[in-house]
């Protein structure tokens, strides 16, 4: 895949009337912005493979806008074009989440060569962060970024929750329908729980059927209606096929929420034996993690028992 559609925002109109006609020249659809504030408008409202962003702009700071752009786009390859004589902002730029950078005045084979490697990179990291088969985040992506959302929840003290999924019986459901019926239905959860979450909650396939959200700005009892309605949902997918047999499945769920002075281990300890409980329970049902208030000496007893 190629990039085809670019955003240019430069608060100089007359930079990016140059960039537009060297851009449309090398085959790139061309979007301009003077105004750093509509960029989060603008990205959400249409499909960008790259922005290019000048860094210097005085309505809004440059490096706020890539990590604003970071915190909602997670693999928008931001390519920021920088001045002479500033090494260190554009430092600054790389480590808040730029992809790559060029420095103006810019050469067309040079911006050309740049674009397509920064939408590479993009493409690779998020390759290396998803599932093959669902398309949800991968188990190594899950664990970087619990720990962010924990370091997050720490500092901010906002809340935040975990739901971990287990199909029920999976294993029937494979031996009865075969292992593509059963890859079929983990897509198909996959897709009910997209269409469940917020934009901000990170859905990943932790392992076989088990399936993992992250739930930022989300307490327990918020965790467990939305868990709730997983279950529902999974409980009524059924697959179209050929016999007229029910192939139907349902799901267990364990919930655990924050608690200042916990790790992310922890915390996904605490889903996983609520998880377990939920299994006990006769599955197809909820469990929440009873937490109990530890601190930092970690010499608290597993929040679920
Ligand atoms: P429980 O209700 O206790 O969770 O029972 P279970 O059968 O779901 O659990 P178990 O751990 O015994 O088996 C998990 C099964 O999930 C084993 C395997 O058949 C199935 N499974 C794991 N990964 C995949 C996959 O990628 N595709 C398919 N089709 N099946 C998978
Ligand atoms: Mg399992
Ligand atoms: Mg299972």
């Amino acid at each position: 895949m190629n990039p085809g559609r670019l955003l240019v925002v430069d608060d100089d109109e007359a930079v990016c009337q140059v960039m537009a006609i060297m851009l449309t020249d090398l085959g790139y659809e061309v979007t301009t912005e003077t105004d750093g504030r509509n960029v989060l408008g603008i990205l959400r409202e249409g499909k960008f493979d790259v922005v290019l962003l000048d860094i210097v702009m005085p309505e809004l700071d440059g490096l706020e806008l890539i990590e604003q752009i970071r915190e909602h786009f997670n693999v928008l390859p931001i390519l920021v074009v920088t001045g002479y004589g500033s090494a260190e902002l554009t430092v600054d730029a790389m480590r808040r989440g730029a992809t790559d950078f060029v420095t103006k005045p810019v050469d067309s084979p040079l911006l050309d060569l740049r674009i397509r490697r920064s939408f590479d990179l993009e493409q690779t990291r998020r390759m290396a962060n998803t599932d093959g088969l669902t398309g949800l985040y991968n188990h190594r992506y899950l664990q970087e970024r619990l720990k962010q959302e924990v370091e997050r929840a720490e500092r901010y003290g906002c809340p935040l929750s975990v739901v971990m999924g287990d199909l029920d019986h999976f294993k029937n459901f494979n031996d009865t329908f075969g292992h593509p019926r059963g890859d079929k239905l983990l897509i198909a959860v996959s897709a009910a729980l997209r269409q469940l979450s917020r934009a901000s909650d990170v859905l990943a396939r932790y392992g076989g059927e088990e399936f993992t959200m992250i739930l930022p700005e989300t307490t327990a009892e918020e965790a467990r209606i939305l868990a709730e309605r997983a279950r529902q949902r999974i409980a009524a997918l059924e697959l179209a096929s050929e016999h007229n047999e029910a192939q139907k499945v349902t799901v267990s769920l364990g919930i655990a929420s924050h608690v200042p002075g916990t790790s992310s281990e922890r915390l996904i300890e605490a889903a996983d034996a609520a998880l377990y409980a939920a299994k006990h329970a006769g599955r197809n049902c909820v469990s929440l993690a009873v937490q109990e208030v530890t601190d930092d000496t970690d010499a608290g007893e597993d929040a679920s028992n």
